[in-house]
């Protein structure tokens, strides 16, 4: 998918058709405005959502009138260890791409909110090498069974559940990051969330798999301004130095 400076493109920004201020045609035009070479559009749905053939049209429509490459994304919660994700069934073909997202805890009896496990965790219901098994075996199943998949914001929901990242097992990471290379999916590495690490992101690196960079953007203003995914990248040798190479690649 990419093929320019990742810091020059923004794969993950939301619009009205959610819970984004800015509608595609505004997004759109800030990225025009940027130089930016890539910018996919990625709205929340949940399994009842019936406006996605309307949404992929809008994509279509807008796709056509702009130098910009613009994909068509959704984003949907992991519901379980089984990689289901909360989406409709029937997707129409104008959806390009995926966004698995751990905005709850996927574990094997469904999704749990981050504040319960959160108490489990410190009280002994839950141990945390269990919960973190549970979150990487509903990405790694959510990858196969899909078009092309995003991990979205991965290891967000740790934070929440008073885990760090920091911690996560390698041979954990490792396993997700082989997964992702092999089903030929993607890892973002997100600006508003601050995630994943530089550590976590290594394995991927070096399994092949690809890493991009997005915002997560709600507002058309934060629209492809890179901090923590320019130090980051800048680490991992992605891009060179602190500051992104120019030009569209
Ligand atoms: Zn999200
Ligand atoms: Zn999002």
């Amino acid at each position: 998918m990419p093929d320019g400076d990742p810091l020059k493109a923004d794969l993950h920004v939301h619009s009205t058709f959610s819970d984004g201020r800015n509608t595609i045609e505004e997004n759109v035009e800030e990225a025009e405005g940027l130089g930016l070479w890539a910018l996919t559009c990625v709205d929340h749905v949940r399994v009842g959502t019936d406006w996605v053939p309307e949404y992929a049209a809008a994509v279509k429509r807008v796709a056509a009138e702009t130098p910009v490459r613009l994909r068509c994304g959704i984003e949907a919660k992991l519901l379980d260890t089984s990689g289901r994700l909360d989406m409709p069934d029937d997707l129409p073909d104008g959806v390009d791409v995926v966004y698995a997202a751990d905005h709850q805890v996927p574990m094997r009896d469904g999704t749990h909110h981050p504040r319960e496990v959160k108490v489990d965790l410190q009280e002994g219901r839950l141990r945390e090498h269990e919960v973190l098994e549970d979150i990487v075996t509903s990405t790694i199943n959510a990858l196969t069974g899909h078009r092309q998949v995003v991990i979205a914001h991965l290891f967000s929901i740790l934070p929440k559940i008073g885990l760090d990242e920091a911690n996560v097992p390698l041979d954990l990471i490792e396993r997700l990051a082989e997964a992702t290379a092999r089903t030929g999916a993607i890892v973002e590495v997100s600006e508003r969330w601050r995630c994943p690490s530089v550590r976590t992101l290594r394995p991927f690196l070096e399994a092949g798999a690809t890493i991009v960079a997005s915002t997560d953007s709600h507002r058309r203003e934060t629209i492809g301004r890179y901090e923590y995914c320019a130090e980051v990248l800048g680490a991992l040798g992605v891009v060179n130095g602190d500051r992104p190479a120019e030009g569209a690649g």
